[in-house]
């Protein structure tokens, strides 16, 4: 159940800070190996996650290798670490050259993929309109999308954080609603921190999970309080505890760190 804690001033209106009388939500840790390793190196990577997952784990984990290695790491991940793609196409069959489709990724057991990683806005063009449609593909075929949002330094030292962030929700939740929300996962990743080393503080995430938690509550107080947001950038296992220990941080998306499988265990394994 959601608390209103207080409020805040935002944009010339307010918004309600809301707090978690009954948490009930797993901690979820992602790691994006982007375009990084080869077969040999992919499976021995997973095979060392898995093997230091303790069964007990009250974490969930995931792991999105780049695209190729996804259908050989299934037997490997041996149902105890999902296994995700990094991006999802807006389509499902066709003449789509270079993309892969949310049926093909379910196909092979895919059953995460990132939609609107910072690096495909940027590097690749993709619109907050573009992402909405790889988001509804994903929805439409069962595969849980994590839906990446996040500021550049610019935009933040500019006020426009919290803006941002509504024009990247706000697509999505025009595209599927909010009730898509049930099976999806939002990750809160500020640009200027990724791969950077320089992590928002556990007190910056915190601010901006609450405000999304707070914006998903104006439409659907039921589906805030059970979606997961994931902090994303530069997390480490030293700042891990920190972060995941905020109110409505439920987890990590993991960069650098989750290509060490001692670093990622660590933050997988953080208090
Ligand atoms: C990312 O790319 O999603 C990410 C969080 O990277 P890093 O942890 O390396 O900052």
């Amino acid at each position: 159940m959601l608390e209103v804690q207080g409020k805040r001033r935002y944009n010339g209106g307010i918004y309600l800070v809301l707090r978690e009388s009954n948490m009930t939500r797993r901690r979820l840790v992602v790691g994006n190996w982007k375009m990084n390793g080869d077969h040999a190196s992919s499976q021995k990577l997973l095979a060392e996650i898995v093997a230091g997952l303790p069964a007990d784990t009250k974490t969930d984990v995931g792991v999105c290798p780049p695209a190729v290695y996804i259908a050989g790491l299934a037997a490997t991940a041996a149902g105890r670490v999902h296994l995700g793609a990094q991006n999802v196409a807006d389509q499902d069959a066709g003449a789509f050259t270079g993309e892969i489709s949310a049926p093909m990724l379910k196909d092979i057991g895919c059953s995460l993929a990132l939609v609107g990683h910072s690096e495909r806005r940027a590097i690749y063009g993709e619109t907050d309109a573009l992402v909405a449609a790889r988001y509804a593909k994903a929805i439409g075929h069962g595969v849980t999308p994590i839906l990446c949002v996040g500021e550049t330094l610019e935009e933040r030292e500019s006020d426009r954080t919290f803006k941002v962030i509504d024009d990247q929700i706000d697509a999505v939740m025009a595209t599927s609603g909010v009730g898509s929300l049930r099976q999806a996962v939002i990750a809160y990743e500020p640009v200027w921190a990724i791969g950077t080393g320089r992590t928002a503080s556990a007190e910056q995430a915190q601010e901006v999970h609450a405000y999304i938690r707070s914006k998903i509550a104006a439409l659907d107080a039921d589906v805030a309080s059970t979606l997961q947001i994931l902090y994303g950038g530069s997390v480490k296992a030293d700042n891990a505890a920190a972060l995941f220990s905020q109110p409505d941080v439920d987890g990590g998306l993991i960069g650098g760190a989750s290509l060490d499988a001692a670093s990622f265990l660590a933050i997988c394994l953080a208090p």
